[in-house]
């Protein structure tokens, strides 16, 4: 190795509060960190020089060792329902997807707008109905660039819709629980107070069901909402869709387990995602036997209505059906919600953008 090289920059936006602070430490006092903090999430500036309250020396030496990553927008595509599909690239060059999901009110403004962001490129997990799954795992993001994509999209529903961003879900490429300490840094971000003050509780982590994961979210008294893909309530229908289903530590058993211990440690419900395919999952039978899985731990369920990927090999449930299944989960007294499809004109199943930029 040449020992002459120059080290790698710091990329600045990835480093945790207290990995900013050390690094400001060496050489100013502590509360230096705390203004460049605010400047970056607070503020949203990605430039020392507009600082204006941090002393000269320390933003030459940050400017020297450090390099501020930002994401480039290199697609932006709107469906006729207002969502907003986003494709960045990073400085890797690979691509990430973020989503902006308006919901009106009776006069036509937003009564709520959610951002669906990207936590890794690809996923190792391999589910079958997924344009991400077929991507394999690339790279995790860094917290950096998990809060910039909210931070573009606020800038968006600003200037579309005049409206701030009022919920985040963590549902777009990856499995933000493999991604676990830059996923906790990102909400720390997004929740400090000094930082964009949002409230915990309009944030949600969805998972595919990693069970030692969801007890150290327990343990770590997070205050997010946690969802769980389900799709099955039986280990081999779920199996042949989920391959994380496959392993005893992960499989449905050791999954309900650590939802119980979850739910009993933090107090807070889950929801589970449960996406309806046509002739799979979709029938009273399987309602029945979600039903009886549920109920082990205070929870909801979200039927999704698929929005089919080419060569996938699945459909969504017709009306009829999903009728059906709602009715037998009302009559066994669980909490249903449904989520219909959104922006089916764009490329708009997670991945699906992404999968067609992806550079090799
Ligand atoms: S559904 Fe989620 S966990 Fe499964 S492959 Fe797609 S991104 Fe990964």
């Amino acid at each position: 190795m040449d020992k002459t090289q120059a080290p790698k920059p710091i990329d600045i936006l990835s480093l945790s509060r207290t990995a900013l602070t050390e690094l400001v430490q060496k050489t100013d006092a502590p509360f230096r960190a705390k203004q460049i903090w605010r400047w970056f999430w607070k503020h949203g500036i990605r430039s020392f020089d507009e600082m204006s309250n941090v002393p000269e020396s320390l933003r030459t030496r940050l400017a020297e060792e450090c390099e501020i990553r930002q994401l480039e927008p290199v697609e932006q595509q709107r469906a006729a329902d207002g969502t907003i599909k986003f494709l960045f690239r990073l400085a890797s060059d690979r691509h990430v997807e973020t989503v902006l999901i308006p919901d009106f009110g009776r006069e036509g403004r937003p009564s709520r707008m959610t951002v669906c962001v990207s936590s890794q490129v690809g996923c190792a997990m391999g589910c079958s109905f997924c344009a991400t799954g077929l991507m394999g795992f690339q790279q995790n993001l860094t917290s950096g660039e998990i809060v910039e994509q909210i931070q573009r999209a606020t800038t968006v529903a600003k200037e579309s819709y005049d409206s701030p961003i009022t919920n985040v879900v963590f549902m777009g490429m990856g499995e933000p629980l493999l991604n676990y300490d830059a996923v906790l840094d990102a909400i720390e971000k997004l929740t400090a107070e000094d930082a964009m003050a949002m409230a915990a509780r309009r944030i949600t982590v969805s998972t595919v069901g990693l069970a030692t994961r969801i007890r150290q979210l327990a343990d770590d008294a997070t205050r997010f909402n946690l969802a769980v893909s389900l799709h099955s309530p039986f280990d081999s229908k779920r199996s042949s869709i989920m391959p994380v289903n496959r392993k005893a530590k992960t499989d449905l058993t050791a999954l309900m387990e650590s939802i119980q211990y979850y739910t009993d440690k933090t107090g807070q419900s889950v929801t589970y995602e449960y996406c309806m395919f046509s002739g799979f999952n979709d029938t009273v039978a399987d309602a029945k036997e979600l039903a009886k899985l549920v109920r082990k731990a205070p929870s909801k369920v979200n039927l999704i209505m698929y929005n089919p990927v080419e060569g996938l090999g699945f459909s969504k449930s017709d009306e009829e059906t999903l009728n059906a299944f709602i009715s037998q989960l009302v009559a066994e007294r669980v909490i249903v919600t449904v989520r219909r499809s959104r922006g089916q004109d764009i490329d708009a199943a997670c991945g699906q953008l992404a999968v067609q930029n992806q550079t090799m």
